[in-house]
C-alpha cells in the first residue's frame, strides 16, 4: 500500500515503527515541534543555474541556512550550482538520481537510485549526506526499507507553499507566514521550469518571519541530529 503524503499542517514528527514485513522502521520526520522558533527552509529538485543562485543570494542577504534535496542528474549537469551551495555553508539532502515516482520502484532500482545521487555528490563535493527526500514525497514500506538498509533519515515536510504550481508569491508568502510555527519544514524548490515565483516569494516571507522572531536553521539542526 502506498500513502502520499501532501501539504499537511497537523503532522508531526514521528518514528515509522518495524511494520508486519519486519525490520523496516526508518525515521521519518515532518516537523519538530519541540525546536522552539526554529525552522527549516527546505529547496527540491536543483540544483539549477537559473534560481539556486538566486536563492542563494536571498538567503546570504539575510544569513540564513537551508537545505537544498539535490537530484543527482542536475548535480551531474551542473556542478558549478552544487558546488556554490555547499560553498555558502548550506546542507546537501538526497531526491534521488533521476527523480522517478519511487513508489512501486524495485527494491534494486531505487537503491540504485539513491546511492547513484549520494556517488555524484560526493564525487563532485566530497559531501555525504543521510537526509532523504522522496520525490512528490511519496513513500511506502518498501521505500522505507531501502531507506532503512541506507541509513538515511526520510525528510517530509508541515507547510507545502506550493511554488511547484506557481502560485503568485504573495500568496505563498501569505500561506507561510499565515501557518508557520515552531518547528516547521518548509518545502520549496530551486527548479521548477520557468517562471518560478520562489524567489520572489521567500523575499517576502523571510523579513516577516525574522521580525517575528524565527530562526532558519538545516533540517539536521531543527530535528536534532547533528
Ligand atoms: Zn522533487
Amino acid at each position: 500500500m502506498s500513502l502520499i503524503i501532501s501539504s499537511t499542517t497537523s503532522a508531526v514528527f514521528f518514528t515509522v515503527s518495524a511494520d508486519k514485513k519486519g525490520d523496516c522502521d526508518v525515521d521519518i520526520y515532518y516537523k519538530n515541534e519541540n525546536s522552539y522558533m526554529k525552522i527549516a527552509l527546505t529547496f527540491d529538485d536543483g540544483p539549477h543555474p537559473r534560481y539556486t543562485g538566486q536563492i542563494l543570494d536571498v538567503l546570504e542577504e539575510y544569513d540564513i541556512k537551508a537545505t537544498f534535496f539535490v537530484v543527482g542528474v542536475n548535480a551531474k549537469n551542473y556542478p558549478d550550482s552544487l558546488i556554490d551551495v555547499i560553498k555558502k555553508g548550506h546542507e546537501i539532502g538526497n531526491h534521488t538520481y533521476s527523480h522517478p515516482h519511487v513508489s512501486g520502484l524495485n527494491t534494486y532500482t531505487l537503491t540504485d537510485e539513491v546511492e547513484k545521487c549520494e556517488s555524484t555528490i560526493y564525487g563532485l563535493t566530497d559531501y555525504k549526506t543521510k537526509l532523504f527526500r522522496p520525490p512528490e514525497g511519496m513513500i511506502d514500506a518498501d521505500v522505507r526499507t531501502v531507506l532503512r538498509s541506507l541509513d538515511y533519515k526520510v525528510i517530509m515536510w508541515d507547510i507545502d507553499t506550493r511554488d511547484w504550481a506557481h502560485e503568485p508569491p504573495e500568496k505563498i508568502a501569505e500561506n507561510v507566514i499565515s501557518n508557520i510555527a515552531s518547528g516547521d519544514i518548509i518545502l520549496m524548490h530551486d527548479y521548477i521550469g520557468h517562471n518560478s515565483p520562489t524567489v520572489e516569494a521567500i523575499k517576502i516571507f523571510i523579513p516577516v518571519l525574522l521580525e517575528k522572531g524565527y530562526k532558519f536553521v538545516v533540517v539536521s539542526e531543527l530535528i536534532g541530529i547533528e
